[in-house]
């Protein structure tokens, strides 16, 4: 089997009726590139740039920033790295970033939150992002949007960088795809407007499901309730690759659902565009979405949709894994 699926590594991810399936790889790191581009990834999906940050006792400036982007931008190049703003926070915390205790650090400051409070922070960030920017393809991303303003305001502080550095004379890309994360339900429930002013979206499913279902990720006493496959959830996922595509927008999977066999079929009819995933399922998840027809895979979204409990959901999916085998 591993030979077999060796073999695919050159290939693309294409249903047997010819939908094409991005099947990226998720990274911390610029060398974990190396992973990536070894199973064939087609780009990274989500580059989590909190590890620059984090371990260290002072914040990484523009400079260090920009050389870790680069390097990852140019391994992968010209396949895209979508690189997302520092989400810190949360569980996330930093020793030279003091942040007032709070009693629920998950509904709290964090991610593009903070970030829009503190200029310092968030503007070195974007600028080392948009010079990485000449040396392949890259898009950036903000992570934890819960509303219009939010990207408003950060896609304001990228333009004010873009014409800083044409000021300067600093070579950078002004044609960066700027898109968000979908990971909290008020954001899937207005993405049709946040489709109109973002490139793409990424849905993290991680939060996504944590949030819809008021159900702490790390919580093992409740795990239970933590349920990708619940009908709300698939309906926000639904929700949202809709209103991408009215938008002629793409929509990704970047959450652990997107490497998940079970999931793979569901999230495809559904319409996702993108899966990004560790770099361990890449070649598994490709040759799962080789073996499907979208049609079929349309029509067991549609029947998922209709069903009242992830029991439910969850047997519809093994009926159907055993009807394809
Ligand atoms: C997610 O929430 O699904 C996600 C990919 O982000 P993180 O796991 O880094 O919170
Ligand atoms: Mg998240």
């Amino acid at each position: 089997e591993k030979t077999a699926l060796a073999s695919l590594i050159h290939e693309p991810s294409l249903t047997k009726d010819g939908r094409k399936i991005e099947i990226a790889a998720n990274i911390g790191s610029p060398l974990d590139a190396d992973a990536a581009i070894a199973v064939g990834a087609e780009g990274i999906g989500l580059f989590r740039t909190e590890f620059l940050y984090m371990n260290r006792s002072s914040l990484p400036d523009e400079e260090e920033q920009f050389e870790a982007y680069r390097t990852a931008v140019e391994r992968m190049s010209p396949k895209p790295v979508v690189i997302r703003t520092l989400d810190i926070g949360g569980d996330k915390s930093l020793p030279y970033l003091p942040m007032d205790p709070e009693m629920n650090p998950f509904l709290g400051h964090r991610a593009i939150r903070l970030c829009l409070e503190r200029p310092d922070l968030f503007r070195p960030q974007i600028r080392a992002i948009l010079r990485a920017g000449e040396y392949g393809n890259v898009h950036m991303m903000f992570p934890m949007v819960a509303t219009m303003t939010e990207l408003r305001q950060a896609k304001e502080m990228v333009d004010e960088e873009k014409a800083k550095l044409r000021t300067e004379g600093t070579p950078f890309s002004d044609h960066i795809p700027v898109g968000i994360m979908v990971e909290i339900p008020s954001t899937a429930l207005i993405a049709d407007q946040l489709a109109k002013e973002a490139d793409f979206f990424s849905i993290g499913t991680n939060d996504l499901i944590q949030y819809t279902l008021a159900c702490d990720r790390m919580n093992e006493k409740i795990s239970h309730l933590y349920q990708p496959f619940h009908p709300a959830v698939l309906r926000l996922i639904q929700m949202t690759a809709d209103a991408a595509h009215r938008e002629n927008k793409w929509v990704g999977v970047c959450g652990e659902m997107a490497g998940d066999v079970q999931a793979i079929p569901l999230l495809v009819g559904l319409g996702i565009d993108e899966l990004s995933m560790s770099a361990s399922s890449v070649l598994k998840a490709r040759h799962l979405v080789q073996g499907m027809d979208y049609v079929e895979l349309r029509e067991l979204a549609r029947n998922a949709l209709q069903l009242d409990t992830q029991e439910e959901v969850l047997r519809l999916l093994e009926r159907s894994r055993r009807n394809r085998n």
